[in-house]
């Protein structure tokens, strides 16, 4: 396995339609296997391909450090697709590709999603919670949507405008 690197926003790649996955092969799980031990690495809870420059539909996730049972459980999804949601929930989202900023994002409460596993066999699952956010938040990479994208343009600008001022300071610090 291999550390992948994390592109950062404004990275072109992060606004790309990723591309459906067509054949699960060792070639997709290699890349399953890579996004997880970076995402364990950079300490995320998923983790979407173009995040790693791979404009392919492809997520890892793991929520069950947020949950009550902290034990690991890593799902790897292709392709996956939201077949049905309901409710509304606003959290305290990150993101990788974001360090240090943090923004309440409100998306749907629960939802169903269907996807490949990496046997390339057919699952669905229901998720709510962190879990749903975190779906949502990673398939939304998959179309280029960043989480910046789902609140008001007022708050968006003062979001963007935090993050910069985090990266200069994350820059000064290296200095
Ligand atoms: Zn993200």
């Amino acid at each position: 396995m291999a550390l992948l690197k994390i592109r950062i926003f404004p990275d072109p790649v992060l606004r790309v339609r990723a591309e459906p996955v067509t054949v699960v092969d060792d070639e997709v799980r290699r890349i399953l296997a890579d996004m997880a031990e970076t995402m364990y690495a950079g300490d995320g809870i998923g983790l979407a391909a173009p995040q790693v420059g791979i404009s392919r539909r492809i997520v890892v996730m793991d929520t069950a450090m947020d949950d009550e049972s902290h034990k690991p459980n890593l799902v790897y999804l292709i392709n996956p697709r939201i077949v049905a949601r309901s409710g509304d929930v606003t959290y305290s989202e990150g993101c990788l590709s974001f360090p240090d900023l943090h923004i309440d994002v409100k998306r749907s409460a629960d939802v169903t999603v269907e996807f490949e596993d990496e046997k390339g066999e057919p699952r669905r699952i229901e998720a709510s919670g962190i879990t749903a956010v975190c779906l949502q938040h990673e398939m939304d990479h998959l179309d280029g949507v960043l989480f910046v994208d789902r609140i008001g343009l007022v708050r968006r600008r003062m979001a963007l405008r935090e993050f910069d001022r985090l990266q200069q300071q994350a820059a000064a610090g290296q200095g």
